[in-house]
């Protein structure tokens, strides 16, 4: 082994979503960090290719939705058919449009491979880059360091590891951690990028039958790709046959019973097998896991991009705050504490959403919208469960939730957000009704809300007081992943206090 590079405090192994997304919150916060990548380039397949409202909320705090919104699309119905006859059209995204409190689509259709060339983009602004067609094969621990072990015979020390390498994680797999849980022996789905002629992008087509189902989803305006997702065809023995370019076009031609819809090409070609799996631990010592490399499950409710961009939201303030000294390394314990559960109820959902798919391919009357078994938009998930949470008041909204949007005024009388307000890496102290009395540490904003403060807030519509669910003075404390850290009664500075000085 060569010389050992003390250069970083994290190092991050895996540049998918949950990788890159860390990175950008870690670099913004002046943490050093370095991302190491197995393959010599960035994957070219469309994969994961929804984001949900919460993402967005996340990638906004990022200074990407915009870009994002514009290169994807929002509205996009489900057009079903049944033994090649068309049967029923729905457009889940009508069923929950943008509100006061949740201003993001429910849903934003466009590939994986463009959200994260979006967030690599953001992370080279940020003074961060991916390197390339570098594999970390091994890592040592101990009380001070992570000593990580390229396959290039380099070694890299840092403060932390986190492995973000996916469903086959190395780390996880080194660390010894259990992935519980069962796997399918055959596919499920073959699944590819195809251009097709002949079809009309304006809808997500989905046939089903007796024989099982092909979906092709239209990415649309400059992306002419279709993403396809069929049962496999199967050989003579029964078992499946890998995904290809001529495989695609015996399938298409076979469900849709059309001459007129021709398959010119594919690109990224692959399958995938039903694993429903969750790691024991997140976190051992200095090393922790994220993203598929904590938990997989099928893509039905597509989920699995959007946990892991919201694994990384969890964990990227926490690293933060313990790197620069405002939190104790214990409060990287709440990491597994929040986010296990949320990666059950990713399992369970997904899986309901894989059985009724299932169940579409053998009624008329199902479709691919009933896999919408549970709020999929991430937004009704918080922590109320956590050590993180202190509800002094009860009501509606509670310490753990998430931390809703409301258009407001600011000083000037201009538009603003309390998402706008939130956008950042330090605690918002939402002062409703006052002007908190106590010094806050430095990385806690305050914001008064209707106190007349010069330089608060003025809940105009009163949508902050309904989303909070605050009638006179309240102090709300919003943590840096615009969760609800603590809610307590006007006057109650001190509990503010000593909650950051438990942190
Ligand atoms: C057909 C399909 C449709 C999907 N639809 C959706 C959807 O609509 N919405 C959704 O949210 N999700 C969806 N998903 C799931 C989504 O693609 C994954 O959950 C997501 O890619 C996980 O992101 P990740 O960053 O955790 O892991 P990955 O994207 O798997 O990234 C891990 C990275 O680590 C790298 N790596 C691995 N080992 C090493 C090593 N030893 N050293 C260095 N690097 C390493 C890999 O090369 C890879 O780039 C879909 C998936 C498929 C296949």
């Amino acid at each position: 082994m060569s010389a050992t590079v003390r250069d970083t405090s994290v190092l991050i192994s895996g540049a998918g979503p949950t990788g890159l997304t860390l990175a950008c919150l870690l670099a913004r916060q002046g943490v050093a960090v370095r991302v190491v990548e197995l393959a010599p380039e960035p994957h070219s397949g469309s994969r994961g290719k929804a984001l949900n409202a919460r993402s967005l909320e996340v990638l906004a705090d990022l200074g990407i939705a915009d870009a994002l919104l514009a290169s994807g699309r929002t509205d996009l119905p489900f057009r079903r058919y049944f033994e090649g006859t068309f049967a029923a059209e729905s457009n889940p995204a009508a069923d929950t449009p943008p509100t006061p409190s949740a201003p993001f689509p429910s849903s934003l259709f466009l590939p994986q491979d463009r959200v994260e060339a979006l967030l690599r983009a953001r992370l080279a602004e940020l003074g961060g880059s991916v390197e390339f067609g570098t594999e970390l094969v091994d890592f040592a621990q101990d009380d001070e360091r992570v000593t990580a072990r390229l396959a290039d015979g380099r070694a890299v020390e840092a403060q932390y590891l986190i492995g973000c390498d996916g469903g086959r994680s190395t780390v996880r797999k080194r660390l010894g951690v259990a992935f519980t849980g069962n796997s399918e022996p055959e596919p499920a789905m073959v699944v590819g990028d195809l251009e097709i002629s002949g079809l009309e992008p304006s809808a997500w087509h989905q046939w089903f039958g007796p024989e099982g189902a092909l979906l092709l989803c239209p990415f649309g305006g400059e992306d002419d790709r279709w993403q396809v997702q069929a049962t496999p065809e199967t050989g003579p023995d029964g078992t499946a046959l890998a995904p290809s370019l001529e495989g695609f076009r015996r399938i298409v031609a076979h469900h849709t019973g059309r001459e007129d819809i021709t398959v010119h090409r594919a690109g990224w070609l692959s399958s995938w097998r039903v694993n429903v799996r969750v790691a024991e631990q997140y976190r051992v010592g200095r090393v922790l896991l994220a993203g598929d490399a904590a938990h997989v499950h099928p893509t039905a409710g597509g989920l699995g991009m959007n946990t892991g961009i919201q694994d990384a939201w969890n964990l990227g303030w926490k690293l933060g705050h313990v790197l620069t000294g405002r939190a104790r390394p214990a409060l990287l314990d709440s990491y597994q504490e929040e986010r296990q559960p949320i990666a059950a109820w990713t399992l369970r959902t997904s899986t309901a959403g894989m059985a009724a798919v299932a169940e579409g391919a053998r009624t008329p009357g199902v479709g691919l919208e009933a896999v919408r078994v549970d709020d999929l938009t991430g937004l009704a998930l918080g922590y109320r469960w956590s050590r993180l949470a202190e509800d002094r008041l009860g009501g509606t909204l509670q310490a753990g939730d998430r931390a809703p949007d409301a258009p407001c005024t600011d000083a000037k009388g201009q538009p603003t957000r309390l998402l706008e307000t939130f956008e950042g890496d330090r605690f918002t102290l939402l002062a409703f009704g006052h002007r908190p009395s106590a010094d806050l540490p430095g990385h806690v904003r305050t914001v008064a809300v209707d106190a007349g403060d010069p330089a608060g807030l003025r809940d105009t519509g009163g949508h902050a007081r309904r989303a909070y669910g605050v009638e006179g003075g309240a102090l709300v404390l919003v943590r840096p992943d615009n969760h609800v850290a603590l809610v307590a009664r006007q006057g109650e500075e001190k509990a503010v206090l000593d909650y950051l000085g438990r942190l």
